[in-house]
């Protein structure tokens, strides 16, 4: 059964609710009744088991009975930072590297990618996003929705602290790939570079080696932004973490 996220709860026992459109799913379509114990998360890595006290269409109230030991983490921390892409493509992104274990996402505009919108604009999409990691995560029963940065210029993007114990820049010209990384390199926090649908310039790429990063390749293929997205974080997590 699906997970079902209540920010508030910090500890257990507590009292919790679930409101809204997350009620209406679990009365009117898992038919959830008092008495049912479901899990819950608070989103930031805790999960609880929860006793129905009563179920309606608009409430359901819980008793949060205790913590669990969350098993759907990855140990492995990824920050995935993409080049922005048009709505539909970025939507794609988050909602897939969600169930992939990413621990933060950055969008970033650099040379060849779409041009930044309107500060409006962008904040709706920001919350859009969070609220497809939100439902993403209900999904793959994660405990973390991973956290939704704002997007930064490339140069930016390439200073962030970290700390890092990997920087992977991902580019088609590439040829070192990352299954040869293992063995000469532990990692629990790998930061991933993928480019906007037009790449990244040579001159993007000089910039982010000098700054640490290894450029690598996912294969002889040219592959879509939002499937080498899809493709570098399943790999990655199969190297380092838990795939
Ligand atoms: N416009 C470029 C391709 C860009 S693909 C061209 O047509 O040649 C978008 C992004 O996906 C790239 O910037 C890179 O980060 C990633 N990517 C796609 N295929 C790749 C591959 N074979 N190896 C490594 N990265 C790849």
């Amino acid at each position: 059964m699906q997970k079902f996220i209540i920010p508030e709860i910090i500890e257990a026992p507590a009292k919790g609710t679930i409101k809204g459109q997350d009620a209406k799913h679990a009365s009117r379509v898992l038919r959830l009744k008092k008495g049912t114990v479901i899990e819950v998360s608070n989103g930031q890595g805790k999960d609880f088991s929860a006793r129905i006290v009563s179920a309606s269409a608009d409430r359901i109230e819980l008793d949060i009975l205790e913590e669990l030991v969350p098993a759907t983490e990855s140990p492995l921390h990824i920050t995935l930072c993409s080049g922005m892409l048009k709505d539909k493509k970025m939507d794609q992104v988050i909602k897939d590297a969600t169930q992939l274990g990413i621990r933060k996402w950055i969008p970033f505009f650099s040379e060849r990618s779409i041009p930044s919108p309107d500060a409006k604009r962008m904040e709706k999409r920001i919350e859009r996003w969070e609220s497809i990691a939100g439902e993403s995560l209900k999904q793959c029963r994660r405990s973390r929705v991973p956290e939704v940065c704002l997007p930064l210029g490339f140069e930016t993007l390439l200073t962030l602290p970290g700390p890092f114990d990997l920087k992977l820049a991902f580019w088609e010209k590439a040829s070192i790939k990352p299954g040869t990384l293992k063995g000469k390199e532990t990692a629990d926090r790998v930061f991933i570079l993928i480019g906007p649908e037009g790449g990244f310039s040579e001159k993007e790429m000089d910039q982010a080696r000098q700054k640490g990063f290894i450029s690598c390749s996912l294969g002889p293929r040219i592959l879509r932004a939002e499937t080498a997205s899809i493709a570098s974080c399943t790999l990655i997590q199969h190297i380092f973490g838990d795939i």
